[in-house]
């Protein structure tokens, strides 16, 4: 098969939209596409559609959906809001609600389908990898669960073995909760400890329960994690578990909140990381699942400086476009969005290294991670699907 990469992709996804001074704003697609398309780079784009209530069904209780569906016709929230996670700080209803969040869980099911039929290898849904809704409420700026719903359909579809693995700042609660007893859902999530971030879970404890016993892997990373010590603890887990696992298709979530300017998080990544990530998921795929892969986007929350960046490399990389580490952000689209923020628009798409300078306790925590990972690698061992074990985790 050839390679072909398609990006779901329509105007209509800037409707999901929380309102003014919420920091979910759908400015960071409008900003990612035109850095995409200002470096001449093709966005293939495929449109998505709305899923069903039927495919909402396959993640999520009927009175959640039709709560949903009640206070996007009056954009208020209703009596009973509170207990499906509405009308919070983080979730505020809006207008339109429903049809916003089936349509971005509608593009990364066209995506899913386009990679089932053949259409497309490596597919990419931006407005997607909203990982925190739950079977029956919102959370964390997520509406309707798009990885779960498209995670079902692949299940049910082609009984793949499906390895999801999320970089979002944040554990990826909802879709581990989705798959928690499920042997063939393998998650992985790294994301900075729930000591200190949203939503508080992501433990290594939490390995999954009953047949799914040991499919569930978290990596709680310290505050101020920065790119070497992530990128090491991902080469330590993630590799043992695709040969044990042997996936059929890898789901990637992309959140770029773990960055060092992101206001929401406190981990030091920069677009170096996120860009290593996008390119070992592309080789893994390759490797073991002839090439079949989902990407979704995910949080992010320095709109300008960070998320275009950050998505324009997974993109690139998708597309099999060279980049290196001196590959500008062209001018015309600097200076078309400079305006949006008080700091300069960075010069490169990947960060340099010397914007970033260690902090004094990096090897601090480096060894705080390490740990980490070697305690989950001891647990693992464990469990029913000791994806981790007899390996040591560093040489
Ligand atoms: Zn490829
Ligand atoms: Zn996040």
């Amino acid at each position: 098969m050839t390679e072909h990469a398609e990006m779901i992709y329509s105007d209509e996804y800037l409707a999901y939209n929380f309102g003014n001074g919420h920091p979910f704003n759908p400015l960071r697609l409008n900003l990612t596409r035109d850095l995409i398309e200002s470096m001449g780079v093709p966005l293939l784009a495929h449109p998505p559609r709305m899923a069903t209530k039927a495919e909402l069904k396959t993640a999520h209780a009927s009175s959640y959906i039709e709560a949903v569906q009640q206070m996007s016709i009056t954009g208020q929230p209703s009596w009973d809001a509170a207990r499906f996670g509405l009308g919070t700080d983080d979730d505020p209803v809006f207008l339109g609600m429903h049809e916003a969040a089936s349509l971005a869980v509608g593009g990364s099911l066209v995506a899913a389908e386009r990679i089932v039929q053949g259409q497309s290898l490596h597919a990419l849904n931006l407005s997607g990898g909203l990982h925190h809704a739950m079977f029956a409420s919102a959370s964390g700026f997520c509406l309707y669960n798009d990885v779960v719903v498209a995670v079902r359909y692949l299940r049910a579809m082609t009984g793949w073995r499906v390895l999801y693995l999320d970089i979002d700042a944040h554990h990826g609660d909802g879709v581990q909760a989705a798959f928690y007893d499920d042997p063939n859902v393998v998650t992985i999530s790294f994301h900075e400890t729930g000591k200190y971030l949203f939503p508080g879970t992501g433990d290594i404890r939490e390995l999954g329960i009953g047949k799914g016993y040991g499919s569930a892997l978290n990596i709680p990373l310290e505050p101020f994690t920065d790119d070497q010590s992530w990128l090491e603890c991902l080469m330590a887990i993630v590799p043992p578990v695709l040969e044990r696992f042997q996936p059929n298709i890898i789901v990637s979530q992309h959140g770029c909140d773990g960055h060092a300017w992101d206001p929401l998080t406190d981990l030091s990544a920069t677009t170096q990381l996120f860009y290593n990530v996008a390119q070992l998921v592309h080789q893994w795929a390759h490797k073991y699942t002839e090439g079949k892969w989902l990407a979704v986007g995910g949080g992010g929350y320095e709109l300008v400086r960070v998320v275009p960046r950050a998505w324009t490399l997974l993109w690139m990389e998708m597309t099999g476009q060279g980049e290196n580490e001196r590959t500008p952000v062209p001018d015309v689209w600097r200076s078309r969005w400079q305006s949006l923020t008080s700091e300069p628009l960075p010069m490169y798409l990947v960060d340099r290294k010397s914007d970033f300078a260690p902090g004094p306790r990096a090897r601090a925590i480096r060894d705080a991670n390490r740990h980490t990972v070697t305690r989950l690698q001891a647990l693992s061992e464990t469990t029913l699907h000791p994806f981790l074990a007899g390996r040591p985790a560093f040489e």
